[in-house]
């Protein structure tokens, strides 16, 4: 994949329960030229997800027939489902704009092994207690389920030396705000690099 005239591509990721959706939606009011990839999912529309919008919902057939034709920039398959970034829409995007994907840290990891260029950011809990507090706060998962998704946090933060850049969401604004910065300085460093 090119550099595409020098457009960043950020990869995010953080443990579920950090306030990854929170911080990103706040990056895009500030910053309304991003642009956003939209992965496939096998999983099932949740209420009020549009296929195209929150995801391109496919069949296992047909995600498995993407990995074979080298569709997919990265993929994973976590809590049952296959999840990835379409190639294309991802280098289409990256003509024009910035692009972020919200994706976890196996997908990541593939991400900045075939591009370097990648910009690998973490957003962090500011402590292993505030965020197990956060995913109980939502009081709509069993125990057993929180339970789960702390196991899985405490993978994804294990990862996080691999990682450019870690941001604390101690406050939304300003992780946003240090992100959308990152991203500048990226892309003065490929600008630079041209
Ligand atoms: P959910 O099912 O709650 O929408 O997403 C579950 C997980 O899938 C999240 O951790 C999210 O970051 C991850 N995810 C979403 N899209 C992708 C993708 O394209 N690739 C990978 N590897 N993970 C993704």
């Amino acid at each position: 994949m090119s550099k595409s005239k020098g457009n960043v591509l950020a990869v995010i990721s953080g443990p579920s329960g950090v306030g990854k959706g929170t911080v990103i939606k706040r990056m895009f009011e500030m910053c309304p030229a991003l642009c956003e990839s939209v992965s496939c999912t096998t999983r099932p529309p949740r209420e009020g997800e549009q296929d195209g919008r929150e995801y391109f919902f496919v069949t296992r057939a047909r995600f498995e027939e993407m990995i074979q034709r080298g569709e997919l920039l990265e993929y994973s398959s976590h809590f049952g489902n296959y999840y990835g970034t379409p190639r294309a829409f991802v280098e289409q995007k990256l003509k024009t704009c910035d692009v972020i994907l919200e994706i976890e840290v196996d997908g990541a990891l593939q991400v900045k092994a075939a591009h370097p260029s990648a910009v690998l950011i973490m957003i962090l809990p500011p402590s292993m207690e505030e965020l197990e507090r956060r995913l109980k706060l939502r009081g709509t998962e069993s125990d057993e389920k929180i339970a789960q998704r702390l196991a899985r946090a405490g993978y994804e933060l294990s990862k996080k030396d691999k990682y450019d850049y870690c941001v604390v969401n101690d406050d939304v604004d300003r992780a946003a705000e240090r992100i959308l910065n990152i991203i500048r300085e990226e892309k003065e460093v490929l600008h630079d690099d041209k």
